[in-house]
């Protein structure tokens, strides 16, 4: 079965790690050739020209599947290249396969709560979330895609784009930090970016967090937040509502740290420290850059 995989890198040139999942996921389901689309100016970012382009590329060898990484530019464009085509979409699937001349994808409904299994018919378009495979180490073989402009396509221009810091971002991260309600207010993150800085981390954060405005919003993990798939999560002071464990659930390894042994995320976690963390995390981090510098 012939599968594309659109490619996508973050804005420091990588390509982001929904995409190597993505790529890692077609080749075990069929020949793959994985796309990167190019343009100029306005082209760079358009994902009614990428579609365009793609739309144009299928005309010729039309694959049985696209894949796309879930992020906010992958839905946008698997959405379009799926009207432009004329084929099903399925958006953002936790899992995927094929079965008898069907996609078959399993995907979140009612806030994590229900995991629906859902198919259409192929040829389709899906767009994937991180953690539907191990990445592969090294990139895979990328085709070029040229994307063309007309003024005509300018629904929605990009004005300017703002990074909230310098750490990793949250969706790239190999090592997360994250924080829930447990640090009882937005004063006490010190810690967490001490320990987040010595780890080379991404800081995330639960719901109840940024709902209260201690983080901003794109630190969220959960359903309604980001997924992450890194290969260590650190949580603290976080419950695990099934909400939150949608999102990081899929971390190799996972360290949580509550003082209430009964927590949810203690009992998924790989490493569960039952602890008060405001003991716990300053000489956690103290031992750790001891640790560090000897190496
Ligand atoms: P709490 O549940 O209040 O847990 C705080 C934890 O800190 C407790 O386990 C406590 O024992 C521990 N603690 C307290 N003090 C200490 C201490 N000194 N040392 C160690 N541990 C301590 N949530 C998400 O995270 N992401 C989502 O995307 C998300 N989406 C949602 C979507 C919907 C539709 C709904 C209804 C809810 C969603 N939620 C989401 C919210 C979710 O249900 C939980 O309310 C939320 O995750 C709880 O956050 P928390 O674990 O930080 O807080």
């Amino acid at each position: 079965m012939k599968i594309w995989v659109v490619a996508e890198r973050s804005k420091d040139g990588e390509l982001r790690r929904v995409s190597l999942e993505a790529a890692a996921k077609a080749a075990e389901l069929g020949q793959t050739e994985v796309l990167e689309a190019h343009g100029s100016g306005a082209a760079r970012t358009s994902t009614t020209a990428f579609a365009n382009a793609l739309a144009e590329r299928a005309k010729d060898a039309p694959p049985e599947l696209i894949l796309i990484g879930a992020t906010p530019a992958g839905r946008d464009l698997g959405a379009r290249l799926a009207a432009k085509l004329g084929r099903p979409y399925l958006s953002e699937c936790a899992d995927i396969r094929v079965d008898g001349g069907k996609l078959v994808a399993t995907r979140a409904m009612y806030a994590g709560k229900v995991r629906a299994s859902v198919s259409v018919p192929l040829p389709a378009v899906a767009t994937v979330r991180a953690g539907i495979a191990a990445a592969a180490d090294s990139e895979p073989a990328l085709v070029p895609v040229d994307v063309g402009w007309d003024a005509g396509l300018e629904f929605v221009r990009f004005e300017e784009t703002k990074s909230s810091g310098t750490r990793v971002p949250l969706g790239e991260a190999r090592v997360v930090v994250s924080a829930g309600r447990g640090l009882k207010g937005p004063e006490n993150w010190k810690i967490v970016e001490e320990l987040a800085d010595v780890l080379g981390a991404a800081i995330g954060a639960s719901r109840a967090v940024t709902d209260a405005g201690w983080r901003p919003n794109e630190e969220q993990v959960g359903q309604t937040g980001k997924t992450v798939t890194p290969d260590l999560y650190i949580a603290l002071g976080i419950s695990g509502a099934i909400q939150h464990l949608a999102g990081m659930s899929g971390s190799k390894v996972i360290v949580a740290v509550n003082k209430d042994p009964d927590a949810d995320l203690l009992k998924i976690a790989d490493y569960a420290v039952v602890a008060d963390l405001f003991e716990f995390v300053p000489a956690f981090t103290e031992e750790l850059r001891k640790v560090m510098k000897q190496a």
